[in-house]
């Protein structure tokens, strides 16, 4: 059987393993194929590549912070992008500022902490993220060292980075995002599309309308979908003529789930190959 798990972190952002230990751990975890995706980056492309053991295959890849503008307050999003040229400049830009906005937040959550007495500094969460597009698991780490939460979970909660210190980011639009993915020969899947656990998600027929401007494909079976919405998005795929994923999210230990845990079948991740154009899987 054909393992492939197409979205997986490292340090490049919030995830706990270097590129080089989570091409290293997927191949111990006895997957063919992983992706990397780290958010607004493909800053751990290069290290990954280079330490990809034999046998397993290297899709490069990000997981873009988008949000969909057409309801009042605007529903923020993830897409991941496939194998798209990381030159191409348009695309290429927009991660920048991502990054750059990315910053600026956490700055701002950290000084809404220290405002309040929170004994935490933009050093420590800057040195966290250790280069990496800075995330709120960084500052959950911070919160963890200066023992007020136990868990990064802990730290998601509404009293402290859900909702009392939430400060938004400075998001794609969501059909540009489709829009540059494709225009850098990449491919464009929906991460996560129904996880109600992570709040409120868009309706389908903002899918439909994707679908029409040439999203690829939709993350069916993820830890934050219940069975009923892995089938529902499933079917929704299967409807609008989108592959079906199914992936991990592994983000080292600032996450529970395990490599490999979810998988996509060859025949959608075929698809996905064969309709990039931007660089080649490696492999
Ligand atoms: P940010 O991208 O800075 O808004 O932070 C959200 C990121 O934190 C997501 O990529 C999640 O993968 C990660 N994360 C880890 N634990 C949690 C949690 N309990 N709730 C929400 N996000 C989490
Ligand atoms: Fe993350
Ligand atoms: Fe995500
Ligand atoms: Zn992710």
């Amino acid at each position: 059987m054909t393992r492939i798990d197409l979205h997986c972190h490292s340090t490049a952002s919030d995830g706990t393993l270097t590129p080089a230990e989570l091409v290293r751990a997927g191949f111990e975890a006895g997957l063919d194929v992983m992706a990397i995706t780290d958010h607004d980056t493909t800053g751990g492309w290069a290290e990954a590549a280079a330490a990809r053991p034999p046998g397993l295959t290297l899709i490069r890849g990000a997981e873009l912070s988008c949000r969909w503008y057409g309801v009042e307050p605007a529903i923020p999003l993830h897409m991941l992008a496939y194998l798209f040229d990381p030159e191409e400049p348009a695309l290429a830009a927009d991660l920048a500022r991502l990054r750059t906005d990315r910053e600026q937040r956490a700055e701002q959550i950290v000084e809404l902490l220290r405002a309040d007495g929170v004994d935490i500094s933009w050093p420590e969460v800057h040195g966290y993220a250790a280069g990496g597009s800075v995330g709120r698991p960084h500052i959950a780490q911070a919160l963890i060292r200066a023992g007020l939460v136990r868990t990064t979970d802990e730290a998601f909660a509404s009293r402290w980075l859900g909702a009392r210190y939430f400060v938004p980011k400075a998001d794609l639009d969501v059909f540009e995002a489709v829009q540059a993915i494709r225009a850098a020969g990449g491919v464009a899947v929906f991460a996560h599309p129904n996880a109600t656990v992570r709040g409120r998600i868009v309706p389908d027929k903002l899918i439909v309308e994707l679908a029409a401007a040439g999203l690829f494909g939709l993350e069916a079976d993820h830890e934050d979908h219940t069975v009923e919405q892995r089938a529902h998005v499933r079917a929704l795929a299967e409807r609008l003529g989108l592959v079906a994923t199914g992936s991990s999210d592994f983000h080292g230990s600032h996450k529970t789930v395990r490599l490999g845990a979810f998988g996509t079948a060859p025949d959608a991740y075929a698809k996905i190959v064969a309709a990039a154009t931007g660089v080649p899987a490696l492999g």
